[in-house]
C-alpha cells in the first residue's frame, strides 16, 4: 500500500495525528529520530484538557501509573500560596507517554520508521512529499505533517529565540516528609531569570524542569549546579523541597534555543504543521502537551475535510493566538524583576488570580477547535 500521509516525528504531536488518521483508514508512515523514547525536557504536567485527548486516543495514563495533581502552589522569595487546580491534571514521564503513544500508533497500523532521522523535506514537481533519511532512504506522499517538535527540518527554519532561553530537566527522589508535602501538587517557583516547576511523577518520584535566561547561566559559569545554587537561594522554599533529595539522572537534560510565543504563520499546500511546529507555548501554562495533541487532532480534521494546509495553518494561528499572546505576557510579568519582587506581597491574592489565569491560558476544548469549512470560491 502507498503511504498517502507521511508524519515526521514521533512525539506526542506526530503520534496523535498518525494514530487518528490510521483509525480512520489512512496509510500512516512516521519516522522518528530516536530507536526508543527517551527522556525530554518538560514538566510532564498533563492538563484536563491533554487528559481528554489521551483518553480518546486510548492512552489510560492512570495505568501507566501517572500522579494525581489537584493543586497548584507558587513560591516567590519566601512565601508560598496554594490553589486548588480549576480541572483535572496529571503528570507523567514523557518516556512512559511517548512509549505508550508509539505502541499505540504500531496498534493501529501506522508504518513506523524509529531510529531514522527526516533530513530534508522537499516537494517533487508532482506537488508530492518527498523525505529523505538519514540512511539514504526516500519516502513519498501526497500529505506530510511536520512535528519535529522544537527541532527545525533545515527546509523549514523557524526564528530563533530572542531570549535565549535554556531549560533544565532533573528527577529526585524527595526526602519523606517533602514527597508528603509535594503529593498531589504542583509548584512553581519563581526566581531572578526565569522560573522552575516541582511535582510528583509515578514511582514516588519528582520531576524538577526549570528555565532560565542565558545571561543568568552565563552568571552562574555555565554551570547548572550553580544554577541550582543561586535558585534555591533566590527561592527558599525550593532549598527546602530539595534538601536531602537523591539525584536519579548523572545531571539533568537540557534543551536550548526555545522560541517561546512562536505561533506558525502559513505552511505550503499538503503540509500540516502540529504541536510545537505550530506553536511553543510559555512552559509555566503546562499547556504544550496539550496544544500538542489538540493541533494534530485539528490537523486530521482538516485533512480528512480536504482543508488545503495553508487555510488550516491560518486558521489555527487565529485560534491560538489570544491564548499565547496571554500566556507570554503572564510569563514577561513573573520574569520582570519589578513584577517579581512585589509578587510575594500579592501572593494572598495570588489564588483567585491562578485560578482564572489558568483558565485564561488553557486551549477550551470548545473554543480553539478548528472547524473545517468549504473554501469560499
Ligand atoms: C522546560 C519545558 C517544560 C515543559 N513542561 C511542560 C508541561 O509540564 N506540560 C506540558 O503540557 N508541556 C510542557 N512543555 C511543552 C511540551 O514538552 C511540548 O510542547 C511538547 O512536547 C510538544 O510536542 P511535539 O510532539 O510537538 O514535540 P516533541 O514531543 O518534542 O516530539 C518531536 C519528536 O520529533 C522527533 N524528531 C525531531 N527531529 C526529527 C527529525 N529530523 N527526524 C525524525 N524525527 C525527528 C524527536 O525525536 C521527537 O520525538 C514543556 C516544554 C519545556 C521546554
Amino acid at each position: 500500500m502507498q503511504d498517502e500521509v507521511l508524519v515526521l516525528g514521533g512525539g506526542v504531536a506526530g503520534c496523535a495525528a498518525s494514530i487518528a488518521l490510521a483509525r480512520h483508514g489512512r496509510a500512516v508512515r512516521l519516522i522518528e529520530r530516536e530507536t526508543a523514547p527517551r527522556h525530554k525536557v518538560c514538566g510532564e504536567f498533563l492538563s484536563g484538557e491533554a487528559l481528554e485527548d489521551l483518553d480518546a486516543l486510548g492512552i489510560d495514563v492512570v495505568s501507566l501509573g501517572a500522579a494525581h495533581i489537584a493543586n497548584v502552589r507558587l513560591a516567590a522569595a519566601r512565601r508560598a500560596a496554594e490553589a486548588p487546580l480549576p480541572f483535572p491534571a496529571k503528570s507523567l514521564t514523557r518516556k512512559a507517554l511517548d512509549t505508550a503513544l508509539i505502541a499505540e500508533a504500531k496498534a493501529a497500523g501506522v508504518r513506523v520508521e524509529a531510529g531514522r532521522s527526516v533530513e530534508s523535506l522537499t516537494r517533487t514537481p508532482a506537488g508530492a512529499w518527498q523525505a529523505k533519511l538519514d540512511n539514504g532512504s526516500v519516502y513519498t506522499a501526497p500529505t506530510a505533517i511536520l512535528a519535529t517538535g522544537k527541532h527545525d527540518l533545515r527546509s523549514f527554519p523557524r526564528p530563533d529565540d530572542p531570549q535565549r532561553w535554556v531549560a533544565f530537566k532533573m528527577y529526585y527522589r524527595l526526602q519523606p516528609a517533602q514527597a508528603a508535602e509535594l503529593a498531589n501538587a504542583s509548584e512553581l517557583m519563581l526566581y531572578p531569570g526565569g522560573y522552575g516547576g516541582i511535582q510528583p511523577v509515578e514511582g514516588g518520584v519528582a520531576n524538577l524542569c526549570w528555565v532560565v535566561q542565558q545571561p543568568h547561566l552565563a552568571r552562574a559559569g555555565y554551570r547548572w549546579d550553580k544554577l541550582l545554587l543561586r535558585m534555591q537561594q533566590a527561592c527558599p522554599h525550593l532549598a527546602l523541597r530539595l534538601a536531602g533529595a537523591e539525584p536519579l539522572l548523572e545531571k539533568p537534560i537540557s534543551v536550548a534555543r526555545i522560541p517561546y510565543g512562536y505561533i506558525r504563520r502559513t505552511t505550503e499546500q499538503g503540509l500540516y504543521c502540529v504541536g510545537d511546529q505550530a506553536a511553543v507555548i510559555p512552559s509555566f501554562t503546562g499547556d504544550g502537551i496539550s496544544i500538542a495533541l489538540h493541533t494534530a487532532r485539528c490537523a486530521v480534521a482538516a485533512f480528512l475535510a480536504d482543508e488545503p494546509a495553508p487555510l488550516f495553518q491560518a486558521r489555527l494561528r487565529s485560534a491560538l493566538l489570544p491564548q499565547m499572546r496571554l500566556a507570554e505576557f503572564a510569563a514577561d510579568g513573573i520574569n520582570n524583576s519589578l513584577a517579581r519582587a512585589v509578587l510575594p506581597f500579592c501572593l494572598r491574592i495570588w489564588p483567585g488570580v491562578m485560578r482564572v489565569t489558568a483558565k485564561l491560558t488553557r486551549v477550551a476544548a470548545g473554543q480553539a477547535v478548528v472547524v473545517s469549512q468549504p473554501v469560499a470560491g
